[in-house]
């Protein structure tokens, strides 16, 4: 797109988002009533590839269950996650807005003494706005958004936790050797932690992957009475690579073994969402329920063995392989099934999609990134629902700004390139001398937007040592 397009492009979105946003100030429309509310459950799977789900094509790998949400609902094709590995991944998803704006930038240091080392208190988390309409909230699985008492899921919105707090676990319960999270010392002794009940050590039999389906499902016929709001959050496929015996059976005919064991993990995942997907049904509370899901971050396909199909990169980077990951919604009652929506959508859209379609934006507290997915899928807007997303590396100094119309600047001390992502999905051809002004303008936007964030407010994981010597962040 030459950039006298972009311009009329931009003149009628912003001319647009400035209308949506005087609507959304006179926004009168009644909280609906709490029979009439969708339940909401957000499935998210850890360092999964984009290639790693059957409607993304991939082939060695069987997701019969997850491509169920895809064919119930829609499937986003080119939607993204905030950053590029797991915590900030989350806050973003989970406050609607990026998580520079609030320094929530580094995958933490496990610090369950430290009442800095966590979310900012000052943000709302999607829960906590549910609650307060009375949802019954639950998190399961990983929580990575603060070890310290103060920042627990269950002081974060969540009437109920089933996990771990840090960014990883181990998945057999004989290697959980550490009686509780308050003990272990750093991030690789969180992997060992007992799994607890909102603090409480648990003593847990089962693979890890089936124990949180199985809370899943206990939650869902436990709540089906109300709207409920369900944050199950996998660690699979993160490594460490461990399955059980009867799911590496299904892939016995994998020659690479890691490979083998990744697809046994995401199995497992599948499997989960299969007994899900069948409780909704059983429960008849099926067509009022958003089922959302995703992946964290892309693939690592070094740890792994994951697959980013035709993306460029991986986890930790902000190629597409980095940050593109497989997206699928169903709700029935309101989605048309076998959808597919190509335009670039955001995890920040997650949030602000609830609180729309329940008419409590208005009571966010602070501005939304996100937009509302539904007048998009459903047709009712024609344009794109982000004029712009971006990332920031802040450690790195990197930063990549995509435009509508597929354009994507990166950005770091030492180069810097432009992709056509539309046309050239693995980004191979670097076009940064033919669309010199269009570079201008969109390093232009992505100093506008910096300009709202602010510094890193906690310690990454690989910063124990200026973390000992009592820096600031
Ligand atoms: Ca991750």
């Amino acid at each position: 797109m030459k950039q006298a397009t972009i311009k009329s492009f931009l003149f009628s979105t912003s001319a647009l988002l400035l209308l949506l946003t005087v609507n959304a100030f006179v926004d009168d429309r009644s909280i609906p009533a709490a029979d009439t509310r969708p339940n909401i459950i957000i499935i998210i799977t850890d360092d999964q590839g984009y290639g790693d789900v059957g409607f993304n094509g991939c082939s060695d790998i069987q997701t019969p269950n997850i491509d169920k949400i895809a064919a119930n609902g829609v499937v986003f094709t080119q939607a993204y996650v905030t950053y590029a590995v797991c915590a900030p991944s989350r806050a973003g998803l989970l406050t609607g807005r990026y998580q520079d704006r609030f320094g929530y930038s580094r995958n933490p240091l496990y610090k369950p003494n430290d009442p800095n080392q966590g979310l900012s208190l000052e943000e709302t988390l999607l829960p906590q706005l549910l609650q307060q309409h009375n949802y019954t909230t639950m998190a399961i699985g990983k929580w990575h958004l603060g070890a310290h008492e103060k920042y627990r899921p269950w002081n974060r919105g969540f009437d109920t936790f089933f996990g771990f707090l840090g960014g990883g676990h181990r998945y057999h319960p004989n290697e959980y050797t550490i009686a509780n999270e308050d003990s272990a010392k750093n991030e690789a002794e969180s992997y060992k932690t007992k799994l607890t009940r909102n603090g409480v050590p648990v003593d847990e039999t089962m693979y890890i992957t089936d124990a949180f389906s199985r809370e899943a499902v206990n939650f869902i016929k436990r709540s089906s009475k109300q709207p409920f709001f369900l944050y199950l959050a996998y660690n699979a496929p993160h490594a460490p690579l461990q399955a059980t015996e009867s799911y590496l059976k299904r892939y016995e005919h994998v020659k690479d073994t890691k490979r083998r064991t990744y697809a046994a993990m995401v199995s497992a995942v599948d499997d989960g969402v299969g007994v899900i997907l069948a409780t909704l049904q059983e429960q008849g509370i099926a067509d009022n329920t958003i089922v959302i899901f995703l992946s964290d971050n892309g693939g690592p396909k070094q740890d792994n063995a994951s697959d980013n199909g035709h993306l460029r990169g991986g986890k930790g980077t902000l190629f597409e392989g980095g940050i593109r990951v497989p997206f699928a919604m169903q709700w029935p009652m309101r989605i048309k099934s076998h959808t597919t929506y190509t335009k670039p959508v955001s995890s920040l859209d997650i949030f602000a999609t609830i609180a729309d379609e329940l008419h409590i934006t208005s009571q966010v507290k602070k501005p939304l990134d996100g937009v509302n997915l539904l007048p998009f899928i459903n047709g009712l807007k024609n344009e794109a629902p982000h004029n712009y997303l971006y990332w920031r590396q802040y450690d790195q100094k990197r930063y990549a700004v995509l435009h509508a119309s597929g354009l994507k600047l990166h950005l770091s001390d030492t180069s810097k390139m432009l992709f056509n992502v539309s046309s050239d999905i693995g980004e191979h051809q670097n076009i940064i001398q033919q669309e010199a002004s269009n570079s201008s303008m969109l390093l232009a936007k992505k100093n506008e937007w910096e300009a709202q964030m602010i510094p890193p407010q906690i310690w990454g994981l690989n910063q124990e040592k200026q973390y000992q010597f009592g820096k600031k962040p």
